[in-house]
């Protein structure tokens, strides 16, 4: 394909919910350009594949609702199970500071439209997760239609999708140079030798977002954050269906997949570079401690060392994602950013850029998110829950 309505740079989950929804709503023809070998090489892999709307930003838990939608009808649009099972998500507080955040955050959700999340007593808590240490825990919050989906059938479905109503997805790309006109404007891309026509370019590349060049006049402020994930072995003590559970004072959750536990915990681990995702045991000796005192069975079951994994987070200055038309260019635009949401927040940014290609509008409104707002002093204020 020599020419296209829209090139997208990066086909993770993001990239391809867009191309999955311009062509859905006949916005133009689309080329999908990688540089990865082949599909979900991304961070999306690495994504244990939570789902939540119990955030503590108006924008967050508004592109939860909208994504919802999108999964709840997900496998009859694209012919894929994404297998969003809505276990809830309960997030204890120790401190009475924590509990007045999580308050806070209800009054956010429920503002934005999220009817469902409520406070929950100890009693409750320990009734949701019977595995939970309640002993120092003064109370929480669980929303019922969090959960999960499976990030690589999310992909999958998408891409399956887009390339039945046209996409294109050219993986194993050299490096991509947008190209552009005296007036700024994206006009395709330089691909391995091949110039690429296009009415607009999208940016959609995860957390290598930051290494592109656009025209010099905008450096995208997206960086790598290495997250890791603990395995146990496959047990059965702890059910699938048990809800992800949060400890705000440190940031620890869980969940169980497969049979396995998966311990998380955004404490800092080292690799040789930034963007280097080998898995540090020197991590493990502080999150355990943590884990072990707040789901205290998880003493009797074994890690699998052979199974512990980290990826990167793409994270922006605030943590909220880039949505929008970049600045000081025309036609070219970015959804990337998402900082940990990347997966659950996908459906939503497909369906928002297609509404920005075809009217320059979005349904939700999304200048909270545009590009250029660290350069106008106007990051995102956040409770700062997780
Ligand atoms: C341990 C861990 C747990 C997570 N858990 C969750 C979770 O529970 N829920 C959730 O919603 N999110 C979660 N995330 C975050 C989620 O994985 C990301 O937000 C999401 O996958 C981002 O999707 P993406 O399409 O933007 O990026 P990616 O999936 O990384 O795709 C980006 C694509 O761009 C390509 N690319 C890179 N550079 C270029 C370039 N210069 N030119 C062309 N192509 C390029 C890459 O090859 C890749 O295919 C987790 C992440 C990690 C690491």
């Amino acid at each position: 394909m020599q020419s296209a309505d829209i090139v997208i740079v990066g086909g993770g989950v993001v990239g391809s919910s867009i191309a999955y929804q311009c062509l859905k709503r006949g916005v133009g023809s689309v080329l999908v350009v990688d540089t990865a070998q082949s599909s979900g090489q991304g961070s999306t892999r690495y994504a244990t594949g939570g789902y939540r709307a119990q955030h503590s930003t108006d924008i967050n838990v508004r592109l939860s609702l909208l994504a919802r939608e999108q999964l709840l009808s997900f496998h009859s649009d694209t012919g894929i199970d994404c297998e969003y099972r809505p276990c809830g998500y309960l997030m204890a507080a120790r401190s009475s500071e924590q509990l007045v955040l999580l308050r806070k955050a209800l009054t956010v959700q429920h503002a934005a439209g999220l009817d469902v999340s409520r406070e929950v007593s100890i009693d409750e808590m320990r009734a949701i997760n019977p595995f939970l240490n309640t002993t120092d825990l003064i109370g929480g919050t669980y929303c019922p239609i969090d959960g999960y989906i499976r990030p690589l059938q999310v992909l999958e479905g998408y891409q399956a999708a887009s390339k039945a109503l046209g996409a294109v997805y050219r993986f194993g790309c050299g490096t991509v140079n947008i190209l552009f006109d005296n007036d700024q404007k994206a006009v395709g891309v330089k691909v391995d030798g091949d110039t690429i026509h296009s009415g607009c370019v999208v940016i959609a590349a995860g957390a290598w977002s930051g290494l592109i060049k656009g025209n010099g006049q905008y450096d995208i402020p997206v960086r790598p954050e290495r997250r890791q994930v603990a395995c146990t072995v496959v047990q059965d003590l702890l059910a699938e269906n048990l809800p992800l559970t949060i400890d705000i004072e440190n940031g620890f959750h869980m969940r169980v997949r497969d049979g396995r536990c998966l311990l998380l915990w955004p404490g800092e681990s080292s690799g040789a570079n930034e963007f280097d995702i080998m898995f540090d045991t020197g991590w493990l000796e502080q999150m355990i401690p943590l884990a072990h005192h707040f789901i205290p069975c998880l003493k009797d079951i074994a890690l699998d060392s052979e199974k512990h994994w980290c990826g990167l987070y793409e994270m922006t200055p605030d943590h909220h994602c880039l949505f929008g038309k970049v600045p000081n260019s025309e036609a070219l635009y970015i959804a990337t950013g998402n900082s940990g949401h990347g997966v659950m927040h996908s459906p939503a940014l497909g369906v928002l850029m297609a509404d920005l290609l075809s009217s320059g509008k979005t349904r939700l409104d999304t200048h909270c998110l545009r590009p250029s707002r660290f350069m106008e002093n106007d990051a995102i204020s956040d409770l700062g829950i997780l």
